[in-house]
């Protein structure tokens, strides 16, 4: 049996083990290790922010479509990679495990350090950890405003600022005016006046990944729904209840949500004989990584040369293609056959811009409004991978159309933890 072990559950390892699966090719036997249990769907995190899906919605169990792969949970921390070993740290314990080819496709990580105080006092969105804690955290500030007396600090509560105006930003700022709009009515001490939303953008338009006349589009739908969006505004320091800009203003705000940064995985750092540009492991044209022979890389991690020239695209379509790519490069190699460059070009891209509009280009063709909604909506729903859980979302999101999102705080605290804080305090 050749051994094929994949790195990473996200969109290119998920898509590239249910490729192979379905492949049913024989004398091989697949292994996919994740940190994680679940596949993100990372561009339904702005909903879970919003409070529109529950979290559980926008992610897929791995073992769900890996049932002819083994499954395995743990960190790869280290690749000897002329022993062919990798080594993880697993539930139980150090794991080594033998490959014959190895994939590649552990992502990248948010950069916290891109603005001063950003580690400290922002948020940045990236994982569905940091979705639920956003999520939570803006339903606690309305809470922290009804019990607030001062003017000022209720508008600094109240004032929820998104750093970042490409796709998360937007559709963040989207979200966030959705769920302030449908939630205040639960908070009858909060006045409309005391919330706002500011979208700052360092650049002169948004959305600069589509045509300019969608991010126009996109600027006048938030600026419609309430939110202030602010371009060439580039933020110079986080605080604790405001954010510094460049240009010496502050504003005042206690919540600062920062969509923008991205470093390499630090498993790449510890990687000998991969190079890496601009944080990417350099690739061949048929995603086998440079300098190592049966080692491959796909998705954010990896830098795929195009054949004009250009790159692979850091996105989830992108690293869908690439797996798809490689599937067959994998089942070349094992049959002895060439393989072949990857060349893919995006079939469009779109983004929410909240209360049942986005904005979308798909094959040339621009739309904006409601069509492009239900388009983002259509194809995330075809990419979730059971019908069961196409379903569930289905409900779910057909549900948030007529009916206000849930408030409900979820505090991650056990007995043990409670007892720790006394509930009665002598005078
Ligand atoms: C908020 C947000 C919104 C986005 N919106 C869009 C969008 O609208 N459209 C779009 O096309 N793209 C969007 N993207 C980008 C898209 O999500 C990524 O391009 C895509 O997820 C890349 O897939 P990947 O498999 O390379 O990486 P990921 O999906 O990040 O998966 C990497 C996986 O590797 C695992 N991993 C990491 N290190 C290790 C290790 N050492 N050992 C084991 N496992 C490890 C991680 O846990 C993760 O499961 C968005 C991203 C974010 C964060």
């Amino acid at each position: 049996m050749k051994k094929i072990v994949v790195v990473g559950g996200g969109f290119a390892g998920a898509a590239l083990v249910r490729q192979l699966s379905g492949s049913h090719a024989n004398g091989v036997e697949v292994t996919l290790i994740s940190e994680d249990s679940y596949t993100t769907f990372n561009p339904m995190l702005a909903e879970v922010v919003g409070a529109a899906v529950f979290p559980e919605h926008v992610v897929a169990p791995l073992r769900e479509f890996t049932r002819d792969a083994r499954f395995v949970m743990g960190r790869v921390s280290a690749v000897d990679f002329s022993a062919r070993l990798l080594h993880t740290s697993s539930l139980q314990g150090p794991l080594a495990m033998p490959y014959d080819h190895l994939v590649l496709a552990f992502g990248n990580r948010a950069r916290c350090d891109l603005i001063p105080g950003m580690a400290d006092h922002g948020h940045v969105l990236k994982t569905l950890g940091d979705a639920i804690h956003i999520r939570n955290l803006v339903l606690r500030r309305l809470a922290q405003i009804e019990l607030e007396s001062s003017p000022d600090t209720r508008r600094t509560l109240g004032h929820f600022v998104v750093i970042g105006g490409g796709f998360s930003g937007v559709e963040v700022a989207g979200a966030l005016a959705d769920v302030l709009h449908g939630i205040r009515q639960y908070y009858p001490r909060v006045n409309a006046e005391e919330l706002a939303i500011s979208l700052l953008h360092d650049g002169a338009i948004l959305l600069p990944q589509l045509p300019e006349a969608l991010g126009l589009a996109a600027t006048t739908s938030l600026m419609q729904r309430g939110v202030a969006v602010r371009l060439n505004t580039a933020v110079s320091r986080i605080d604790a209840t405001q954010v510094q800009l460049q240009s010496g203003e502050t504003i005042h705000t206690a919540t600062a949500i920062a969509t923008i940064g991205t470093r390499a995985n630090a498993l790449t750092g510890v990687l000998d004989g991969v190079t890496l540009e601009r944080g990417r492991i350099v690739c061949r044209g048929d995603c086998s990584v440079a300098g190592l022979d049966s080692v491959w890389a796909i998705g954010d991690c990896a830098q795929i040369p195009l054949p004009d020239g250009g790159y692979a695209i850091p996105t989830a379509q992108f690293a869908v293609a690439e797996a798809k790519h490689l599937t067959r490069q994998l089942l070349a190699v094992l049959r002895g056959d060439p393989t072949q460059p990857f060349d893919y070009r995006s079939r469009g891209m779109m983004a929410t811009v909240g209360h049942h509009k986005g904005v979308a280009e798909l094959a040339g063709l621009k739309l904006t409004g409601l069509p492009a909604w239900l388009l983002w909506r259509a194809y995330y729903l075809s990419q979730m991978p059971t019908a069961g859980r196409k379903f569930r979302v289905f409900v779910e999101w057909t549900w948030g159309m007529f009916f206000r999102p849930d408030i409900t705080h979820f505090r991650f605290e056990r007995s043990v933890e409670q007892d720790k804080h006394p509930e009665v305090r002598s005078p």
